[in-house]
């Protein structure tokens, strides 16, 4: 690729995993940088009050890949890895996530470089206010719409719908999803990642003939997705045997008990000091035995230094990128061993809800519970019938059909509406 504004380790993969695709599917080499690179990108400096009466600037970043097929869709990240390159990657693959699950969006993705554990709560909102208002002339109800992603949660989305709300001097519900209820959010939205994964998963154990009463999970990243796939599978019966955050990991071929695991971060926010006889050293987590493995933290942590030392049945991907190009060619090779439910299938439970969230606040017309997640299985099932059938038919990684999938209607509605002027 021609030198760009976006570098670094997880643009380079999500590039890598693009040219492999577009290979796959023939598309010509004129055609790939068009569909590949982002429309357009904001970098912004966030000036904060500090408790202790500094000044600190963050730096902040959105992204928008393609405006295609109508706004663009994406969360806010809020943490000290942040940079353009991974912003970009991140709003990449929400273009091919929301494309292979049928939503009227491009991808996008936003981010500030900053630990928000190391803000007080005053000072989270004033970055989360400040942010969102220098985002204001690049986004917009029909052009872009927000949502939580690692580090942020409900109520930084309280903060940025009524931050853009001051400004345009009435409610405007629609400029962000994965709101609180009580301010026009959807029932379902904070579980429906996870619930998602759960149930993507118990599809997969569906496939390889495995039950789930008796089966083991671990979970990498105890947050909005981890914690709530740790919770939907404990339901379906499956133990969960490993569990980790960014404090502390354990793991109990016993079991472990979620509800306990998880009155212990609403006490203390972090794992750290549950328990001293499952503490782990967390990079030997990933590698122990279990049936479903659900990194649900960060990109790039199945990689060639553990690939081959994986010993479970299913990887069902919570996380975005959580897989290296160089792992995923073992696992294509371990394919009859592993069963992978890639990312961009997997964790889509998130935006097909918001996406129900944009429609209910633009209609001011509100679904039960029941409804939501009637709609949420139904659509996840299309595109896993979608994905396995595609896998089947080309003789590809179940990666390599999703992402094929999502290019394609990317690539379809791009030759179709034409290139301006
Ligand atoms: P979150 O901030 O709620 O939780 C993140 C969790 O990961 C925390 O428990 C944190 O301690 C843990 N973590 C961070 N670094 C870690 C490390 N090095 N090792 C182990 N654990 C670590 O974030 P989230 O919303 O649950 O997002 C998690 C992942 O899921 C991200 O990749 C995100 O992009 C993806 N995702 C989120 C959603 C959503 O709806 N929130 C939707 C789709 C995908």
């Amino acid at each position: 690729m021609a030198s760009s504004a976006y570098t670094g380790p997880v643009f380079d993969m999500a590039f890598a995993q693009f040219q492999d695709v577009a290979n796959h599917l023939e598309i010509p080499e004129d055609l790939r940088l068009r569909l590949f690179m982002p429309k357009r990108a904001l970098i912004v400096s966030c000036p904060i009050h500090m408790d202790d009466g500094s000044t600190a600037v963050f730096q902040g970043y959105r992204v928008q890949h393609h405006l295609t097929l109508g706004p663009t869709k994406g969360g806010t990240r809020f943490a000290p890895s942040v940079d353009v390159g991974e912003v970009a990657a991140l709003a990449i693959w929400m273009s091919w996530k929301c494309a292979l699950a049928g939503l009227p969006y491009g991808g996008a993705k936003g981010g500030v470089a900053v630990d928000p554990n190391s803000l007080s709560l005053r000072e989270l909102e004033g970055l989360s206010r400040r942010y969102m208002q220098e985002m204001i002339p690049f986004v917009g109800p029909q052009t872009d719409v927000m949502a939580p992603d690692m580090g942020t949660n409900e109520q930084v989305m309280a903060w940025f719908m009524d931050t853009y709300s001051m400004y345009q001097g009435k409610t405007v519900n629609e400029i962000v999803t994965g709101k609180p209820v009580d301010t026009g959010g959807t029932v379902g939205r904070r579980e429906a990642t996870g619930r998602g994964v759960a149930h993507l998963a118990a599809r997969a154990m569906e496939e390889i003939g495995l039950k789930p009463t008796g089966a083991t999970a671990i979970i990498q990243g105890f947050g909005n997705v981890g914690a709530v796939t740790a919770h939907a599978l404990a339901e379906r019966g499956v133990k969960i045997v490993g569990v980790s955050d960014h404090t502390a990991a354990y793991y109990d071929p016993r079991g472990l008990d979620i509800v306990a695991l998880e009155n212990h971060v609403r006490a203390h926010r972090v794992l750290r000091g549950f328990s001293s006889e499952a503490a782990i050293a967390p990079e030997d987590l990933l590698i122990q035995p279990c049936d479903i493995l659900v990194p649900a933290a960060m990109e790039r942590v199945i990689d060639t230094h553990n690939v081959e030392k994986l010993r479970c049945r299913i990887i069902a991907e919570g996380a975005n990128g959580p897989t290296t190009p160089a792992a995923d060619a073992v696992l294509e090779k371990r394919r009859d061993e592993i069963f992978v439910v890639p990312d961009i299938l997997c964790n889509a439970g998130g935006v097909i809800v918001s996406y129900f969230e944009w429609v209910q606040d633009m209609q001011h017309y509100f679904w039960t519970e029941a409804e939501v997640m009637d709609r949420l299985y139904t659509a996840l099932d299309r595109s896993w019938t979608a994905v396995r059938a595609r896998a089947t038919k080309d003789g590809i990684s179940n990666r390599k059909a999703a992402l094929a999938i999502g290019v394609q209607t990317v690539r379809r509605a791009k030759e179709v509406r034409g290139l301006f002027p």
